[in-house]
């Protein structure tokens, strides 16, 4: 069951990376410059994602963000 658990885990993490990039994809940020590190928490941003461009957080950093965005959204739609 536990391992259940964490294929699930494992799966919904996938599918949010996937729509994340999807969604930079989308967004054609190519030509603005990345930072090098994160501007929250000051950890190196993985190469591969600041290729991206326009990218100003780590993973987990760029998470949180995105959580607070939605939550505000929300809360203004109330
Ligand atoms: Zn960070």
């Amino acid at each position: 069951m536990r391992a259940d658990i964490l294929d699930n885990a494992v799966d919904l993490q996938a599918t949010l990376n996937a729509t994340a990039l999807e969604h930079q994809l989308k967004q054609n940020r190519f030509h603005l410059v990345s930072l090098e590190k994160c501007i929250d928490c000051d950890i190196e941003i993985d190469p591969t994602r600041q290729a991206l461009g326009g990218v100003e957080r780590c993973t987990e950093c760029e998470g949180f963000h995105q959580r607070e965005i939605f939550q505000k959204r929300q809360k203004a739609l109330r």
